[in-house]
């Protein structure tokens, strides 16, 4: 019995590392069987012990799993080797997988929402299934009508792709009618309390006055509701469910309420609008929404959502939690994002201050890059923190070997070579491992036979009168006198073990570096940056990549990364 247990415990284990960290009976069922196919004949005491086994497992937190895979001698490979994606659970049950993403247009995606995004989008496409994407904008107080657009432009850049649109302002009707069944069948009440005493009564598991109401009264009350016969905050409608219910917050939720202001999409259409569980809750079901991927922050509501499915009878999705992604020092919040911009404290929602996904597109950052990270943080329940520097690096691993290379020479001053060789011209390399990628020329201006350059006020200040440096890719030239301009004498050719330097010389242009901080850094660029397009990523050599964010009036780019 012990080995069946152990060999069970491999199997939960194994299967618990390739799905997230949760295994299920069924897999490793049918691989215990596999392996001992005595068993056949003692199945129902062998779901016993997998059952238990199982749930051992999954109550395990990843570390404690990590302990016992190494115990029970399982290869560690194993849980390496699927850095992909784990299967979603239940897709057995499906004959099509359908997933979705349902945003609020309350404000811009940034980096805390593109996990759900992605994930959805890509289990769907590995299953073949559908992608539903619904915009949640039941709230007319902070929905906002240029969202919807950026939302979706944002979608595609990552690479996503739906099947099906929707706006639950075209659906209100839809959540009247299902509203209008529950008050009817008693299921739910429209609820004319004051909020406190309200909490009060349901903080203590009491049902408040209006709930034990006839359902026909209730209906009166809702038809008054949609009559505009209630001022805002009057009235909502509640869901009935046990007030006893461990968690206080599910107890008897609000699903309608009155909102007088105007929708920006409908107008003034309707006074009645759902809150988030009832009609995420009903939508999910109407569109045959198998997997539910979202963050574990909504496990409430989930719980509130599955008291109204009871109620109609309806099976739940199957619900995938994974953990919160923080980016330590980035304000990811949307109200605070938009406060921000409303109060003039930020350019806008791709101020580059901000990791929303407008102003990631704008600094540079490849949709590759970005897709390749969430992927790799993957469905995991165990939050996440991310630093600028990890994105950085999965963003460097995509630009390193496509981005084309030029010289840039922030704070500029001027340097005479003397006795140099006379240089009109040199051709480099737009990438230096790819020589087919072509060229680019830098020409060279002479003055009173000495080549003239510019470099960085900063790499100057690192030498000494004597010192000898290179001019990269050009020469080697030794320093000379510092004022009132830097000169220097011609050394030699051959690359030396020197510091290396970027230059510019004839026709360099001015060019402006916004810096992630949003300040301003001034330099002269190498001339074939002028012939660069808004959106063209490149690596200023030494300094850093770059997005060309604006061509005229001025030459501007913003700062990616080093
Ligand atoms: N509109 C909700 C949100 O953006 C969707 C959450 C869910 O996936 O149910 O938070």
């Amino acid at each position: 019995m012990e080995d069946v247990r152990r060999a069970v415990l491999r199997w939960a284990l194994a299967n618990a590392a390739e799905h997230g960290g949760k295994a299920s009976p069924k897999a490793v069922m049918g691989k215990i069987l596999a392996e001992l196919p005595g068993w056949k004949s003692r199945i129902a005491e062998l779901s016993i012990i997998v059952d238990q086994v199982v749930d051992e497992v999954n109550r395990m937190t990843p570390e404690e799993q990590q302990f016992q895979i190494r115990k029970v001698g399982l290869p560690e490979k194993r849980v390496e080797e699927r850095r992909g994606l784990p299967d979603l659970p239940d897709i057995h049950e499906y004959k099509t997988i359908v997933t979705r993403f349902a945003p609020n247009p309350n404000g811009p995606l940034h980096m805390g929402h593109v996990r759900a995004a992605l994930l959805s989008h890509e289990y769907s496409r590995r299953y073949k299934g559908k992608f539903i994407l619904r915009f949640e904008d039941t709230n007319p107080e902070n929905a906002m009508l240029e969202m919807y657009e950026l939302i979706k432009r944002d979608l595609r850049w990552l690479g996503i792709s739906w099947d099906e649109e929707y706006y639950q302002s075209d659906r209100v009707e839809i959540y009247y009618a299902h509203a209008e069944e529950l008050i009817r069948e008693g299921k739910a009440y429209v609820c004319e309390c004051d909020v406190e005493n309200f909490r009060k009564l349901r903080d203590s598991g009491l049902p408040c006055p209006c709930r034990n109401l006839t359902a026909s009264e209730n209906l009166s009350r809702w038809r008054k509701m949609l009559a505009g016969g209630y001022d805002e905050g009057r009235a909502v409608v509640r869901i009935k469910t046990d007030l006893s219910h461990p968690n206080p917050a599910v107890r008897d939720w609000p699903a309608l309420r009155i909102v007088t202001k105007s929708h920006p999409r409908v107008g003034g259409k309707y006074l009645v609008w759902p809150l988030y569980n009832f009609s995420t809750g009903i939508d999910d079901h109407l569109m045959g929404v198998t997997h539910v991927i979202r963050g574990k922050e909504h496990e409430i509501n989930e719980e509130r959502q599955r008291a109204m499915y009871a109620h109609f009878g309806w099976k739940y999705p199957t619900a995938v939690q994974y953990g919160r992604l923080s980016m330590p020092g980035v304000e990811l919040s949307k109200t605070q994002t938009m406060q921000m911009v409303r109060s003039g404290n930020l350019q806008g929602f791709d101020d580059v201050r901000l990791a929303t996904i407008a102003a990631l597109r704008r600094r540079g950052f490849l949709p590759a890059a970005i897709r390749q990270l969430i992927f790799d943080i993957g469905l995991t329940p165990v939050d996440s923190s991310l630093s600028w520097e990890t994105l950085y690096a999965y963003n460097r691993k995509f630009l390193d070997p496509v981005a084309n290379r030029y010289f840039f020479v922030a704070n500029p001053v001027k340097l005479l070579v003397h006795n140099a060789p006379k240089f009109k011209e040199v051709r480099l390399r737009l990438h230096p491992s790819k020589p087919e990628m072509g060229e680019r020329v830098l020409p060279i201006v002479i003055e009173n036979d000495s080549p003239v350059f510019y470099v960085a006020k900063d790499d100057m200040a690192t030498l000494r009168v004597g010192d000898i440096f290179r001019l990269k890719d050009l020469m080697n030239v030794k320093l000379e006198r510092l004022a009132p301009v830097f000169e220097a004498s011609f050394h030699s050719l051959e690359v030396m073990d020197v510091p290396k330097f970027q230059w510019v010389s004839a026709g360099a242009v001015v060019l402006e570096v916004i810096k992630p901080d949003a300040s301003v850094e001034t330099g002269l660029a190498e001339p074939s940056v002028a012939a660069l397009n808004v959106g063209d990523i490149v690596q200023l050599e030494r300094y850093g990549f770059v997005r060309i964010d604006s061509t005229s009036p001025k030459l501007i780019a913003v700062y990616t990364h080093k």
